[in-house]
């Protein structure tokens, strides 16, 4: 691990200024930023922690509930804290499965939701700081192309990258219409779940639309009374401890055997988190039924461009899509 400095950020300007300077990372859980610094994948020289702050605002910390509805999550939040909570367990069932279907339970004590949304991708050849990887060095080359691409994105992908995004959490939010809340040099602003990634294009080593310094302060869940009727199904290559190959985040109102409103989102085979209205609009005014879930597993892989290894995929989040609705619905 290269040299670095460590501070305790005193109050949530100190964090934003501190966090501008060149070479910083913002430290959580630890749980993402630590493993890449052991890899010198990231080599800051200036690590900013961000824990105090929550004990000096606990809204940063914990989860609270919206006037008019909905939940405020803190970023600070543990992954296991807001997985437990009786308010996302009962109104957004999918929001506490996607959490308690990553990563350990050690390792969920420890993680932050804000740090979640934040990891980075886990293509093997980013890890591996012998090979070349665009989205590490820019402008060296992917790997991944032309080498083992079996865990790679179908959707959204580039001639420059084709690493998944790895965060559950970011799936479900995606698909529950979440904001992000962001502090930075400016006011506080917030930032649609879909839109806090950027697809990987000609410069992969942009993965967020934040700016050096912003604080992710708040994940805000809108009130959606049909999230209670909601499922994060996540497939892997071992019942825990994987990152997804495949997963489906939905939400259906079902009335009179039809449906009226549906969320969709997957991952596992996207660069970003992937919302998918063109399923959602496959589904609304449809009946339930099998025919009904087909149409919108197709519809949510159109214009997948498979690789060498990775072609499986196309066919398992389909298949992963159509159960998920189907579970949902029984
Ligand atoms: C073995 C293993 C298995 C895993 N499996 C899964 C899995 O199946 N599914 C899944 O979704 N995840 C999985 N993870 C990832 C894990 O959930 C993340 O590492 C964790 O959520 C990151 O949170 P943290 O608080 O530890 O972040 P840190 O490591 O502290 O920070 C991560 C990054 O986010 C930035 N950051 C953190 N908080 C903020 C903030 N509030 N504002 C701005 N920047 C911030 C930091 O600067 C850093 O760059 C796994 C991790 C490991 C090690
Ligand atoms: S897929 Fe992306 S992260 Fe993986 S080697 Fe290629 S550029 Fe790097």
């Amino acid at each position: 691990m290269k040299p670095f400095d460590y501070t305790a950020a005193t109050s949530l300007d100190d964090a934003i200024r501190s966090g501008a300077r060149p070479a910083t990372r913002f430290i959580v859980g630890g749980t993402t930023i630590v493993d890449l610094m052991k890899l010198e994948v990231e080599t800051p020289e200036h690590l900013v922690d961000l824990n105090p702050l929550g004990d000096s605002d606990r809204t940063l910390s914990s989860v609270t509930d919206l006037p008019g509805g909905g939940l405020r999550i803190g970023a600070l939040a543990r992954m296991s804290d807001v997985a437990w909570d009786a308010r996302v367990k009962d109104g957004y069932p999918m929001l506490s499965q996607s959490l308690l279907l990553a990563a350990s339970g050690q390792l969920r004590n420890m993680a932050s939701m804000g740090g979640n949304l934040l990891q980075r991708t886990r293509c093997p050849y980013f890890r591996d700081t012998a090979t070349p990887c665009n989205k590490r060095a820019p402008g060296s080359g992917c790997s991944a192309l032309h080498g083992y691409n079996r865990s790679h994105a179908i959707l959204g992908t580039s001639d420059h990258c084709i690493a998944t995004h790895p965060s559950d959490l970011a799936v479900a939010l995606a698909a529950l219409g979440a904001t992000i809340r962001v502090r930075g040099a400016g006011a506080e602003r917030s930032i649609p779940a879909t839109e806090l990634h950027v697809l990987p294009g000609a410069h992969p080593e942009h993965e967020t639309v934040l700016k050096p310094g912003d604080v992710i302060t708040a994940i805000d869940i809108p009130a959606l009374s049909f999230a209670k009727r909601s499922l994060y199904l996540k497939v892997r290559d071992r019942a825990s401890y994987a990152f997804a190959l495949a997963s489906a985040a939905v939400a259906v109102d079902v009335a009179n055997g039809r449906i009226r409103a549906a969320r969709v989102a997957l991952g596992g085979v996207g660069t970003k988190p992937w919302r998918s209205t063109a399923a959602e609009r496959a589904l609304v005014g449809k009946a339930v039924n099998a025919t009904t879930f087909r149409t919108a597993a197709n519809a949510a892989v159109a214009g997948a461009v498979p690789r060498k290894d990775n072609a499986f995929k196309i066919e398992l989040a389909k298949r992963t899509l159509v159960r998920a609705l189907t579970e949902v619905t029984a």
